[in-house]
């Protein structure tokens, strides 16, 4: 018997073949040759293990196989997904989804744009100008920076107030929020010296007085403990009483907020969550949160505070490092202009949406898309969920929510997650006691269809 690898065709001769007319139509030749050798080598070492396969000689299996391959490779690696897993800032899954109107200002970078413009003199502008003033009018702040994320901001301030002097931070809140982001860590990058005050559950003013006494101190900083609580035998210092503190001694306070809540937290049904308006009415020097949080908008790090402040980062080339893009100006411009009406920045700013979706609703929803499943021979319950806010915010807090269950039978529920993420567009849902959870919370409403479309596409029915 004659080696079976001998009957595979010349890469060349595959390639002449009508087969892949139409594949060597769409792509260029080079990338089309690269992936065609793959498949043979790939074809060959199947064979190579012994095992005996027809139809070698035919070039439509080749054609089909790089069809497949040139498609994977070929098409966007980051694409929409429906989230379905009730975390509303699931940081894996992008964190906020924008507003339409953020969505329509970003066609602005197809074309030229006043980013670094003066329109009014025909000079060069600054492309920080552009969100301060709208920031000054929703929030008072004498001055802003934006920059690429909350944690940039941080970096960027310790490194132009406090580089080879002493920051104080209680241990109660030397944190870590995750993705990386631990407050000591960003500390030492940013040339700035730690100083630890008070004990991880209880910090006093005058732990930060003995502080002040010991070492050369440029800065004070508190951080939000955004994403979990200590209960029990605790005090801290409000930002008010450090601010006064500050004044006093002739030292800057920086409050790091994390989640950037513009609205009123009761309005949203929210737990009291410390706001960038709260810390500003009583006077803090500066404030960092991210524009991606509670504010709803693109990934960006805000600053906001004395004008002197900011204009010192403003000409720290660390600035420069972490400037920040004008696709993301364009749509963080149109996300805060929401702000100026409460109610449009609840109707929309998914994020906002979201929180105050009516569990009433949602049930609603589950029940019709259940409904229409059932038609398509899938069974799936509607069940009570409950969705958290999610991104590192309000730790231990849960919404009510309702959804969709399905246990399919057919396969196990591993199977069924997995493909499901394999989709398009992918849908991410929970895994849990045995069955695929669907929250209809995070679920935008247009993709009520596209959840209806993946679930009848992958379960495998008794049906059919
Ligand atoms: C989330 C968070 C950060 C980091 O913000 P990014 O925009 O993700 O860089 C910093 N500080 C606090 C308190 C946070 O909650």
């Amino acid at each position: 018997m004659i080696d079976a690898r001998r009957r595979i065709p010349s890469v060349e001769k595959i390639l002449e073949s009508v087969a892949f007319e139409e594949i060597l139509d769409s792509h260029p030749r080079n990338l089309v040759l690269n992936h065609l050798r793959d498949e043979v080598d790939r074809i060959r070492e199947y064979l190579g293990s012994g095992i005996d396969t027809e139809d070698m000689e035919d070039p439509t299996l080749y054609a089909k196989a790089v069809r497949w391959s040139l498609e994977t490779a070929t098409s966007p690696q980051l694409h929409p997904v429906i989230n379905g897993t009730g975390v509303i800032l699931h940081t894996n899954l992008g964190r906020a989804a924008l507003a339409r109107t953020a969505i329509e200002a970003m066609e602005g970078s197809g074309s030229y744009s006043n980013l670094e413009y003066d329109l009014n003199t025909g000079r060069r502008g600054s492309r920080y100008d552009h969100c301060a003033t709208l920031l000054h009018e929703l929030t008072g702040a004498e001055s802003a920076l934006v920059v690429n994320n909350c944690a940039a901001a941080l970096v960027l301030a310790l490194s132009t107030i406090a580089r080879g002097r002493y920051v104080l931070v209680s241990r109660g809140e030397l944190v870590e929020i995750g993705g990386g982001f631990r407050i000591p860590e960003i500390m030492r990058s940013s040339g700035a010296l730690l100083r630890e005050v008070g004990s991880t559950n209880r910090t006093t003013v005058q732990d930060y007085l003995d502080a002040l006494k010991e070492c050369d101190t440029a800065l004070i900083l508190k951080v939000h403990r955004s994403n979990f609580q200590i209960t029990g035998f605790t005090e801290e210092v409000t930002i008010q009483d450090l601010t006064k503190l500050g004044k006093e001694k002739g030292i800057g306070v920086l409050h790091d907020l994390g989640s950037g809540l513009m609205l009123d937290p009761e309005v949203l049904g929210l737990p009291p969550e410390p706001r960038p308006v709260d810390s500003l009415s009583v006077g803090v020097d500066l404030v960092a949160f991210s524009g991606d949080k509670l504010l709803g908008g693109p990934q960006a790090g805000i600053l906001l505070g004395k004008q002197e402040l900011i204009d010192q980062m403003r000409r720290n080339p660390l600035c420069r490092a972490l400037r920040i893009g004008k696709t993301t100006l364009l749509a963080l411009e149109a996300t805060l202009s929401l702000y100026r009406d409460s109610s449009s920045a609840i109707d929309k700013i998914p994020t906002l949406t979201m929180i105050l979706s009516e569990p009433d609703k949602l049930r609603k929803r589950a029940e019709t898309i259940a409904g229409q499943l059932s038609d398509e021979g899938v069974d799936a319950d509607v069940i009570e969920m409950s969705s958290v806010i999610g991104g590192g915010t309000f730790p231990g807090f849960e919404l009510e929510s309702y959804g969709i269950r399905i246990q399919p039978r057919q396969q196990t529920v591993d199977e069924l997650a997995g493909a499901l993420r394999s989709g398009i567009p992918p849908l991410v849902g929970r895994v849990e006691e045995g069955a695929f959870w669907i929250d209809f919370r995070t679920v935008l409403e247009w993709q009520d269809c596209q959840v209806i479309n993946a679930l009848c596409g992958h379960i495998v029915c008794a049906k059919g």
